[in-house]
């Protein structure tokens, strides 16, 4: 054997999964087809001249996440970020007056409150788009922003018992030097072999052995933590297959798309606005797909655009120079174009995960009916238990973010270690 414990995969699942192994004192070799540590936690710090999150940038549910501590300890600097505050709501071509914004604060409640209320009604797994109000004026907007770009999936493929499930809350932390710098300083020192890609896992009674263009390593035991995007398109082929429960698992839980598009401020004008600054407006009708907008993060001089769902993968297939054209439009909305051109270099950082054939999309959500496939992910113990999955799609709770892949690969790591010790899993 080369090792006990294979990893593939050095995004936060791989990184944690590889800490608690050496923790608990067993070896481990991380695989990663990439050639970074962090996976879909990336600081680019190349793009647009100070730290840029492609990936994941808020710690979410700050206060049960096991990334705060160690972010406030390793010295990071943190921002505490609230939810729903926008500095400018447009409705139509106009900001909302005041009682507007009352109105869809109000709206967001209502909202928020009946998906829950329809999920403790019990009955079948619906559409999230069918538990929620759709006739007010705030409606569609809300489902624009609870789904399509917080979830990356539009309300209507999305399972409402997988929304509630794992729906955010708490207080949201940004950090100053990127979410991804913290998620790959916490992989240094492990033992991680970059642009290593597996392209077959062996897997039986006698342990695992991970084939690539690299080469062969065998180990007594597997956790794969690549996402269920990249499962489901066999990225890495399984001998023997998969058992179905869990071919099923992976596929009931697509990848959403969340995008980001970036642009640079030409001068030192602000547009009248300060650090942080949150742009939004209100969905005018079917087939539109307004944007978020955080402005001059940390007093940077970046202008940085959310698009998630249909509209997400839609401009990915049109490629970046669409993407840009698609977020300057949006601008112009609240700014006129000509202020745009003024205040906006040309050329645009725009995020690349759903072509990516290492990510495949954002983050996991189930499909109607397919609530339960995170904890089938999860508890699946092939090989005597010692080939099991890690990542943000097997957590039940806090799937799609950092924090929950975290948990996933320490879980996993502790559930492998004890099957090498003989151990029932826990
Ligand atoms: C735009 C965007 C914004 C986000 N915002 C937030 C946020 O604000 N807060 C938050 O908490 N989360 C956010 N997320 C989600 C968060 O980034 C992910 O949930 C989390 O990083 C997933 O970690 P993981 O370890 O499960 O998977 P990954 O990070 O995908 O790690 C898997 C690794 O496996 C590698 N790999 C793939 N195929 C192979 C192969 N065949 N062989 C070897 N290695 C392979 C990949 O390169 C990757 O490094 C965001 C994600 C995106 C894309």
């Amino acid at each position: 054997m080369d090792t006990e414990v294979l990893i593939i995969g050095a995004g936060a699942a791989g990184i944690a999964a590889g800490r608690r192994l050496r923790a608990v004192g067993r070896s481990c070799r991380v695989l990663e087809a990439g050639g970074r540590l962090g996976g879909r936690a990336w600081t680019d710090t190349a793009s647009l001249g100070a730290p840029f999150d492609q990936g994941a940038s808020w710690i979410h549910v700050a206060e049960r996440n096991p990334l705060t501590p160690i972010a406030r300890a390793m010295g990071f600097t943190l921002r505490d970020e609230r939810r729903r505050v926008r500095d400018i709501l447009l409705v139509g071509g106009r900001r909302a007056s005041a009682a507007e914004r009352a109105a869809h604060d109000a709206a967001a409640e209502v909202w928020e409150a009946a998906a829950a209320a329809r999920l403790a009604a019990g009955g079948p797994d619906i559409p999230l788009a069918e538990a929620v109000p759709r006739d007010g004026p705030w409606d569609a907007t809300l489902s624009h922003w609870f789904s399509a770009i917080i979830s990356g999936v539009e309300a209507e493929r999305f399972s409402l018992r997988d929304y509630v499930a794992t729906a955010l809350d708490g207080a949201n932390l940004q950090v100053a030097e990127g979410f991804g710098t913290l998620v790959a300083r916490l992989g240094e020192g492990l033992p991680v072999t970059l642009q290593a890609p597996v392209a077959r896992l062996r897997w039986g009674g006698d342990g695992v052995a991970a084939e690539g263009p690299w080469g062969v390593l065998r180990a007594r035991a597997a956790i794969v933590t690549v996402s269920t995007g990249v499962l489901a398109a066999q990225g890495i082929r399984f001998a023997p297959d998969l058992p179905e429960a869990v071919q099923a698992a992976i596929a009931g839980l697509p990848q959403g798309l969340l995008s980001k598009i970036a642009l640079r401020a030409a001068g030192a004008g602000r547009l009248g606005l300060g650090p942080f600054a949150r742009l939004g407006r209100r969905v005018e009708g079917p087939g539109d797909h307004p944007m978020s907008w955080m402005l001059w993060p940390w007093g940077r001089d970046q202008a940085v655009g959310f698009i998630g769902g249909e509209a997400a993968w839609a401009l990915a297939r049109e490629g970046p120079a669409a993407a840009e054209a698609f977020a300057r439009a949006e601008l112009a909305r609240y700014f006129g174009a000509a202020e745009v051109d003024r205040s906006f270099a040309s050329g645009a950082v725009v995020t690349g995960w759903a072509e990516d054939p290492l990510f495949r999309g954002a983050y996991s959500h189930a499909r109607i009916g397919c609530h339960g496939a995170r904890a089938v992910l999860r508890d699946a113990a092939l090989a005597e238990g010692r080939l099991r999955f890690a990542g943000e799609a097997c957590h039940t709770r806090r799937a799609g973010t950092v924090g929950g892949a975290w948990e996933s690969g320490e879980r996993a790591a502790e559930a492998v270690s004890a099957a090498l010790a003989g151990k029932p899993a826990a």
